[in-house]
């Protein structure tokens, strides 16, 4: 069976690196906001092309934080509106509300998914004070246009970076965009802790300084708090592995690059449309998202011939339960890719024989 993602396989070559990183914290006997947070914040911040990096919890802190420390700095109000893909997990927009905020959702284009800069320009209200957009599957979304929005309207632009490590466009990486980015470390994206992690990337200083307050309980001298704050920290040890993986990722990238291209040029079946890209730096390929009428068909033929697939999104966040609240509004092409994408095995290590059978089983599904 080629399994959707296999972590252990996915960290094999860099578990004696990440053993020893790992010893190498456990005998300090620092664990919580010390020299290896750092240092990764400080790596990582070089390698997105930003002046400072903010370790928190995870992915959705990251978004929340970054939309709270707005509002802490008066630059966002209870109630505005933030401009959001309708077609992204649902964190994205959880980082919204759990703000206070209103999310309005804004439809993709059709080639790649992304959120779509004209449709974000009709949905500017005299409320819309953020545009959330977020690079699905790894590719950047249109920013040079949704940057032109922002200034014309006068907006803040949060990018949801989170499966988009090292995407870049023009010569800048996903997280130097927009005002802020918010990142994920979960140990499926393309750099992955080994456990939960995420930080925020920003070039905005007095952000940067609100955030590194509200990830440790809104405090900036010990126990003095200026925020009602959180906690949401970075350990050391998720700091010391992602400090090893951010190493091998430009690698990692370019493996994932080729298995796309083999795909790309390779599958050749009617009933199933491929995803298109405009320029490949643009795309980190997270995951490889193919469209069709009849997918679950596909799915079951694919899994008899041994390929496992999985679902990026099946439902999209305004139907969940969770938001009832928003369940009357109707994107037409957000639910018709919900219902029609599926997404096949693509990792930096499947190797050449692996991607053949993929190829070859996507090939011969017929109905
Ligand atoms: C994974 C993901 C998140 C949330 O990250 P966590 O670390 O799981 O909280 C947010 N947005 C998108 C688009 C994601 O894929």
């Amino acid at each position: 069976m080629i399994h959707f993602l296999e972590l252990k396989r996915l960290n094999a070559p860099y578990a004696e690196e990440l053993k020893e990183a790992c010893s190498r914290v456990i005998d300090s006997g620092w664990y919580i906001l010390g020299s290896e947070t750092k240092q990764f914040e400080s790596q990582f911040a070089q390698f997105c092309g930003t002046k400072f990096c903010i370790g928190v919890a995870n992915g959705l802190d990251a978004l929340t934080l970054t939309l709270k420390a707005w509002i802490e700095l008066g630059k966002v109000e209870k109630g505005d509106e933030v401009i959001v893909p309708a077609n992204t997990y649902i964190a994205s927009v959880l980082a919204v509300t759990e703000a206070g905020l209103t999310p309005v959702f804004v439809e993709p284009e059709e080639r790649s998914h992304n959120i779509c800069p004209q449709k974000i320009k009709d949905a500017v209200s005299s409320k819309t004070k953020v545009i959330l957009p977020v690079h699905l599957y790894g590719q950047l979304a249109d920013m040079k246009p949704i940057m032109e929005i922002a200034k014309e309207f006068d907006l803040l632009v949060l990018e949801d970076s989170a499966q988009a490590h090292g995407a870049e466009l023009d010569g800048k990486k996903a997280g130097s965009w927009g005002d802020a980015s918010g990142f994920s470390f979960y140990p499926g994206k393309n750099l992955g802790a080994l456990g939960d992690g995420g930080a925020i990337t920003t070039d905005d200083e007095s952000l940067a300084k609100t955030l590194v307050a509200l990830r440790n309980y809104g405090s900036h001298v010990k126990y003095e708090n200026l925020y009602q704050g959180h906690n949401s920290r970075l350990d050391e040890i998720q700091s010391a592995m992602l400090a090893v993986k951010l190493k091998y990722l430009p690698t990692e990238i370019a493996n994932r690059r080729k298995v796309a291209e083999f795909y790309r040029s390779e599958i050749n079946n009617p009933l199933i449309s491929l995803p298109e890209v405009d320029l490949q730096s643009a795309h980190v390929w997270h995951l490889f998202v193919v469209r069709t009428e009849h997918r679950e068909a596909l799915a079951n033929h694919l899994i008899e011939h041994g390929v496992q697939t999985q679902v990026h999104y099946p439902i999209v966040p305004y139907k969940q339960e969770a938001y009832r609240e928003y369940q009357h509004i109707s994107l037409p092409l957000a639910e018709r890719l919900q219902d029609e994408v599926l997404s096949i095995p693509i990792s930096p290590y499947i190797d050449i024989e692996e991607q053949k059978k993929v190829i070859t089983a996507m090939n011969s599904f017929m109905i």
